[in-house]
């Protein structure tokens, strides 16, 4: 077998112990790397490495102050080194087999939610890249999904302030009815958490239909 991440050959050894056991597709270097976290001082809301002199998270404060938040946030990996590289590979290169790698760190307990709804990508991206980065990774863990969201196309977002962003326009839309998401609880799963401007977002939109609750996973925080 060959470490999806680094494709070095798997130098587990074979014992009764792990003979029946399913062996992920990632080397123990590259499980090792991919699970380091930047030591420092957390959110413990958003998981942001957060600067010495705040007291407050400031991105969740400036959000708080416009959308309701979700409930909890969990995240999977840390966005630097390999991580990154993996991300960069995966979104960027066609590497679409990194998306078994991804899988592995999902919890199956994330199937436990009554409705799950991925963040979608806009027509453009989809073209470009051929899949969806996020669904291809539940795909990949056998979870079911609804795509409730659907986004319109826009130019990317990145260079404006996110004071321009908070007051632009939402660019989701629902393609559900309201029965879909009403009294569920809801699981909204995104790759990158980065300021967390386009999840709450999503979420603003999810909250007309009063569902239960809203949990949010991110495959990494940035
Ligand atoms: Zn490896
Ligand atoms: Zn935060």
């Amino acid at each position: 077998m060959i470490c999806y991440f680094c494709h070095e050959a798997l130098m587990e050894e074979v014992d009764i112990a792990n003979l029946f056991k399913r062996q992920g597709p990632l080397c123990h270097k590259c499980r090792g790397e991919l699970s380091r976290w930047r030591a420092g001082r957390r959110c413990d809301f958003c998981h942001r490495l957060m600067e010495e002199q705040e007291t407050k998270c400031l991105d969740c404060l400036f959000l708080s102050g416009r959308f309701q938040p979700p409930n909890s946030i969990t995240c999977l990996l840390d966005y630097h080194g390999t991580a990154k590289m993996l991300f960069h590979r995966y979104k960027f290169t066609g590497d679409c087999a990194l998306a078994e790698v991804l899988a592995m760190f999902l919890d199956r307990r994330f199937g436990e939610y009554e409705v799950i709804i991925p963040i979608p990508i806009s027509r453009t991206r989809m073209k470009e890249r051929g899949y969806n980065q996020t669904t291809m990774v539940l795909d990949a863990k056998g979870l079911r999904y609804s795509d409730f969201l659907e986004t319109d196309e826009r130019q990317r977002q990145s260079g404006l302030g996110k004071v321009a962003r908070a007051q632009g326009e939402n660019p989701f839309h629902l393609n559900c009815r309201r029965e879909g998401l009403a009294d569920k609880r809801i699981l909204v799963i995104d790759d990158i958490y980065t300021t967390g401007m386009t999840v709450h977002q999503a979420l603003e939109k999810l909250y007309t239909f009063s569902p239960a609750s809203i949990d949010v996973l991110t495959f990494s925080k940035a």
